[in-house]
């Protein structure tokens, strides 16, 4: 009887907190300038991002420094293009994949050494170019203009960056600078899309996966990474639309079978108006993966699209638990009912979403329905190197264009851990500790004035959508 009273009062005061806080959040949304809101959020402890692109969550400045700095980036130099090159002269390739109209596509000494004397000459050393090229090379992998959208995003920046990509030192630092980003915002856990195969030594022969993982993992133990205390678990990513995608699929499996403490997950990623890499195209395959491997956790892109279509469904019966974007399950209602108050859950990435234009601004976004549908969302950051956010700006957009509650905003974060693909004993532990600081913040937070945090000034989404970032309306 006593444990009873003990157990009433705790969740009677758990109650009273909530709605407590619920109230004095309320109050401070309105009365709070976007500085402060900002820095509120900022504070507040979050559990993890479940989508993040490793590759696309480098900041430009980050790839200029580790691309130029042999010491931390295994000894690879770096060249890229600096004026347009017709040394072929015009022919029906001009405007393929390698279009040499591309200014700062990026490679590697090795590469460039191999380059035809004509074609060296429109490339320059990273380490040698002037201020304004330098400037130029940043705002390359940038989505920072009025005008650059999904095109931009998907058939150049991944172009330019290149074999910037298939440097696993790189790759490995931008981990950690990931790492020590996120320790800041007190973001607890990452699970990130990184492949390991098609990884390049500095002379150009190719690396194994399993040293290009060593090298990986070298970085993520190091002490550096260690002092975040931000947990990291790796998801294998499929090109969905690829012709041997199948093939590449069952060596993706058996990789991440055979590494299982690493690599929690596999996901398929791609422009999903590329009908190539249709869903149920994997169907035979995922069916005979399973049949022979024990189950493996699926994040599936899916519903990233401007038409209404079936994908979120299929996806679903592909097996995957969790759904990347799902913008038009809102046009799929037997998919919206089925998924409200159900075990899977949709990563939601609303800065990601308006940036390559898959809706017109955040009051046409999907997401306050799906929250308020009881249907499981979190907020994630995609490829936010490339849109220069951080996941404190995409509470911030929610917050601001959803008018999000107190008690919306704990359930957010905490199903950033609960719907992760972490092993039960670590889920339950972050879970606890999280669920510790959150009731500690609320302790704290309506004492605090929340201007102590320095606010980026160079947030590409408060050019986007200005009034997202003034002070709100009384
Ligand atoms: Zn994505």
């Amino acid at each position: 009887m006593r444990l009873f009273c003990v157990f009433f009062i705790s969740l009677l005061s758990l109650f009273t907190n909530a709605g407590t806080m619920d109230s004095w959040f309320r109050d401070f949304k309105r009365s709070a300038t976007p500085t402060q809101l900002y820095a509120f959020l900022h504070a507040m402890p979050k559990g993890g991002d479940l989508h993040h692109h490793l590759t696309g969550s480098g900041y430009p400045q980050w790839w200029y420094a580790l691309a130029t700095d042999k010491d931390s980036n295994g000894g690879y130099e770096y060249y890229t293009r600096v004026s347009p090159s017709l040394c072929q002269g015009l022919s029906p390739d001009t405007f393929g994949p390698d279009n040499p109209f591309m200014l700062f596509r990026t490679v590697q000494a090795s590469t460039w050494r191999r380059l035809p004397d004509c074609e060296k000459t429109h490339y320059r050393s990273l380490s040698a170019l002037s201020d304004e090229q330098k400037a130029a090379f940043l705002n390359s992998v940038r989505l920072d203009k009025q005008h650059e959208g999904r095109n931009e995003f998907f058939e150049t920046h991944w172009q330019r960056l290149n074999e910037l990509t298939r440097n696993p030192y790189i790759v490995g630092q931008l981990l950690v600078k990931n790492m020590q980003a996120y320790q800041t915002e007190n973001v607890r856990y990452l699970e990130t899309q990184v492949n390991v195969h098609g990884m390049m030594d500095a002379t150009g022969s190719p690396l194994s996966a399993e040293t290009a993982l060593s090298i990986l993992l070298e970085a993520l133990n190091s002490p550096t990474a260690k002092a975040t205390g931000v947990t990291v678990k790796f998801q294998y990513a499929l090109l969905r639309f690829l012709p041997n995608a199948e093939e590449q699929l069952a060596t993706i499996y058996a990789f991440v079978d055979g590494h299982r403490k690493d690599y929690v997950g596999i996901n398929m990623v791609g422009r999903e108006d590329n009908d190539k890499g249709h869903p149920l195209r994997f169907l035979p395959a995922l069916r005979m993966l399973r049949h022979k491997y024990p189950a493996i956790p699926l994040a599936f892109h899916a519903g990233e699209v401007d038409e209404p279509n079936h994908h979120v469904r299929d996806t679903l019966l592909l097996g995957a638990d969790r759904i990347g974007h799902g913008l038009n399950t809102i046009t799929d209602p037997e998919t919206l009912l089925l998924m409200r108050h159900g075990p899977y859950l949709i990563e939601i990435n609303l800065i990601s979403n308006l940036l390559l234009e898959y809706v017109e601004d955040f009051q046409s976004h999907p997401f306050g329905e799906y929250l308020r549908l009881g249907i499981p969302v979190a907020l994630s950051t995609d490829d936010r190197g490339m849109w220069g956010a951080t996941l404190t700006d995409e509470f911030y957009v929610a917050v601001r264009a959803f008018n999000l509650s107190w008690t919306e905003l704990r359930t957010l974060t905490e199903n950033s851990i609960e719907y992760s693909f972490l092993a039960k004993p670590q889920k339950y532990a972050l879970k606890s500790s999280l669920s510790a600081s959150l009731d500690e913040f609320e302790d704290k937070a309506p004492q605090s004035n929340f201007i102590s945090v320095s606010v980026p000034t160079d947030r590409f989404i408060c050019r986007r959508e200005p009034s997202l970032c003034s002070a709100p309306k009384e």
